[in-house]
């Protein structure tokens, strides 16, 4: 049985990821700039921690996925910058995808505590878990976990600061599928009962043999079972939508020691 969270990760039943000829994807870091000086100086712990979330999913990527620093944000693909974290969110990602599914844009706001709101999350390694949350949002995981471990699980859990197997899977099957993957057309073509998932058809190509081959031969006949053609433009933002494709923001539970800093 695979485990991925991929059936969480789809946009009208289809994958979204870079393509591979996007690769590196370039990615600008904005200057990190602040109002108090003593956070001012942790400037560098923070590009840091950007620069080790990026190899850690280029890492486990198998060799799909690599980023470029870039350094402007006009020559940029991925553009991350940083903000006052907010009760609301502790990071935000507004992506950009083509008609056939492709990633191709995307900004990512990464929240940072002042230590008074949520003054827990100024630990240095719970920012690091938001970065790494907000990359695989740009990275095309679209969606939350339900397993709490998982870097892509809502609300934010303290303490889940890496990868977990599940992560590490999910994001390495969106990168071995194509781009536009459509499960339900894969399905029928394994002959998969009515109701299946892309898990099940994932388990069909991994126990198919002569049949497992459906990344080379579908990708014309994608195209015709796509439904909506549009130019789709997602706008992420938990104040604005709760529904399905709530995923660029983190919950976070209010910690009582927040009531008086309204
Ligand atoms: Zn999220």
């Amino acid at each position: 049985m695979t485990q991925t969270y991929l059936d969480q990760c789809l946009k009208d039943d289809l994958t979204v990821r870079w393509p591979d000829s996007a690769m590196p994807i370039k990615v600008y870091v904005a200057p990190f700039k602040w109002y108090e000086k003593s956070k001012q100086q942790e400037s560098y712990a923070y590009n840091k921690m950007v620069l080790e979330a990026l190899n850690l999913w280029s890492n486990i990527s198998n060799g799909s996925i690599k980023f470029q620093l870039v350094q402007a944000v006009s020559q940029s693909q991925i553009d991350i910058s940083w903000r006052r974290v907010d009760r609301k969110s502790l990071g935000h990602c507004e992506y950009l995808i083509s008609p056939d599914s492709a990633m191709y844009s995307c900004e990512i706001k990464i929240g940072i505590s002042d230590g008074l709101i949520h003054a827990q999350y100024n630990d240095f390694s719970e920012v690091e878990h938001t970065i790494l949350h907000e990359l695989g949002h740009a990275l095309g995981l679209i969606g939350h976990s339900k397993g709490s471990t998982d870097i892509m699980y809502v609300p934010h859990q303290y303490g889940v600061t890496g990868l977990s197997k599940r992560d590490v899977e999910t994001l390495r099957w969106l990168y071995k599928l194509p781009v536009g993957f459509n499960y339900q057309m894969a399905g029928q073509k394994y002959n998969l009962p009515p109701g299946f998932t892309i898990h099940d058809v994932i388990d069909a190509m991994l126990g198919g043999t002569s049949k497992a081959k459906p990344q080379s031969s579908s990708s014309k006949e994608e195209k015709k079972y796509r439904e909506k053609p549009e130019i789709l433009l997602e706008h992420h933002d938990i104040l604005e939508q709760m529904g399905k494709f709530h995923m660029s923001t983190q919950n976070i539970l209010k910690p009582p020691s927040d009531k008086n800093n309204a």
